[in-house]
């Protein structure tokens, strides 16, 4: 379970104990509710309710337009990443953020983001950490990231080396005709770290906030599990539903329907609901 799927409604203390008692043993943090209680404090309450950390957002937004403000971004997230060695994660997910004031076309933008990563990596590496590069709904290319395809990500990977990977959300690849056969790829270079689920709502009403829940909308979620499945990738199903109407609902029914649809669409799912 990814903490996005209730932001306030469950803090960082209620999240994680929902999430235990729930049976799960792995849950994905933010870095601004661990920076709330702080790091020490959040490596307890994970250690009393038995669970560990498996992604951990995130390290960025570091695009930027002058050279210092680059490396003032580089700093920041080079302690996201400490911060997510010291709790554990299995992974940081990688958010490059928004173009410039001013910049057209997302050549520079993407070509920033394969230059920063190589400081970012080394930093990771020696942190014992993976970087996990997430491909984001072209929709959002200006404001959040470039990456907007598995296709590309892999070809990162393949550039960067050793130690990064790459999170599967369905939200953001489900339209690409070349998803199965890219999800296979990047199994086969065993890049694939996470993978996240929700679902495409007809209309969405909003860029970042109408994701709907696994079941209401019109994602092909259990081929896709399947394509992830075959490609190798043995993780956790992990829940990440930003949505206003659902930030709006009893916490505790959330959990529970996103459970129950999990279990419903994702045949093979783990027992532990890890
Ligand atoms: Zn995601």
């Amino acid at each position: 379970m990814n903490h996005a799927t209730f932001r306030t409604a469950w803090r960082f203390e209620a999240f994680t104990q929902a999430c235990a008692a729930a049976g799960m043993a792995r849950v994905s943090v933010w870095g601004d509710e661990v920076d709330r209680i702080g790091v020490t404090a959040a490596q307890q309450v994970l250690q009393d309710n038995g669970l560990t950390v498996f992604g951990y957002n995130r390290a960025g937004p570091f695009l930027a337009t002058t050279k210092a403000e680059r490396a003032d971004n580089l700093a920041t997230a080079r302690r996201e990443i400490d911060k997510a060695a010291a709790l554990g994660a299995d992974h940081v997910l990688v958010f490059p953020g928004r173009l410039s004031d001013g910049q057209k076309g997302l050549c520079s933008a993407r070509r920033q983001v394969a230059e920063l990563l190589v400081p970012l990596l080394d930093h990771a590496r020696a942190c014992g950490i993976r970087l996990a590069l997430e491909p984001l709904h072209p929709m959002l290319a200006g404001d959040r990231s470039p990456l907007c395809t598995m296709a590309e990500a892999i070809q990162l990977c393949d550039q960067l080396g050793d130690g990064i990977g790459i999170v599967v959300d369905s939200y953001h690849v489900w339209w690409d005709p070349a998803l199965d056969a890219q999800i296979a790829l990047a199994g086969e270079k065993g890049r694939i770290l996470g993978f996240h689920v929700n679902d495409w709502l007809v209309p969405t009403r909003h860029l970042l906030t109408d994701r709907g829940m696994m079941g209401d909308g019109i994602i092909d979620l259990a081929h896709l599990h399947e394509q992830v499945l075959a490609a190798g990738y043995q993780g956790p199903v992990e829940v990440e539903i930003f949505s206003d109407d659902w930030w709006g609902r009893d916490p505790a029914l959330v959990l529970q329907t996103a459970i129950q649809r999990c279990e419903s669409i994702f045949q093979n799912v783990e027992s532990q609901h890890g």
